[in-house]
């Protein structure tokens, strides 16, 4: 059974991945708005990523006879400049992200839920991963800068994601 004020915390965590979802939608609408094809395709699936992010928590509350509560999810910005900048954002929110995740941790130790630890350990080791993407991705448009051509070739390397996991 899971300790309220764990399974609050995994449910504001439920809302930070539901959040996450909205935010790289938002920004593959305006891809697609741009006509970057292959960014607004990445964008989605990165939202699909972290919908299912979502539901494996709200699963893992439900396996351990909680109640996942759905709260109200903020707005995402809707107006954006350039690639560069958009890519900047979506690195800068999976850094606040995993501090969020990084306090879910904190919370299951010292509540000494080790299911939940275990849980959590899952996502911390995703985090690394999400941080390393989103900076190679800032780095190779730092390096593409105003020039148009090189733009184009990452939007259409970024096009070529096959998997949302
Ligand atoms: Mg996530």
């Amino acid at each position: 059974m899971l300790k309220e004020n764990v399974q609050e915390g995994i449910n504001e965590q439920i809302r930070h991945e539901l959040y996450s979802a909205y935010l790289y939608l938002s920004m593959s609408a305006h891809f697609e708005d741009q006509f970057w094809k292959g960014f607004a395709h990445w964008m989605r699936l990165q939202a699909t990523e972290e919908l299912k992010h979502a539901l494996r928590l709200f699963d893992f509350v439900l396996r351990r006879g909680g109640l996942p509560t759905l709260k109200p999810i903020d707005q995402p910005p809707a107006s954006f400049t350039s690639p560069l900048d958009i890519f900047q954002r979506a690195l800068e929110h999976e850094r606040t992200n995993t501090g969020a995740i990084n306090q879910l941790f904190e919370l299951a130790i010292s509540e000494k839920d080790y299911p939940t630890r275990v849980e959590v350990e899952w996502f911390i080791t995703e985090q690394v991963e999400e941080e390393n993407t989103a900076e190679e991705i800032v780095e190779r448009a730092k390096l593409a800068g105003d020039d148009r051509g090189a733009l184009l070739l990452l939007d259409q390397q970024l096009g070529g994601r096959t998997s949302s996991d």
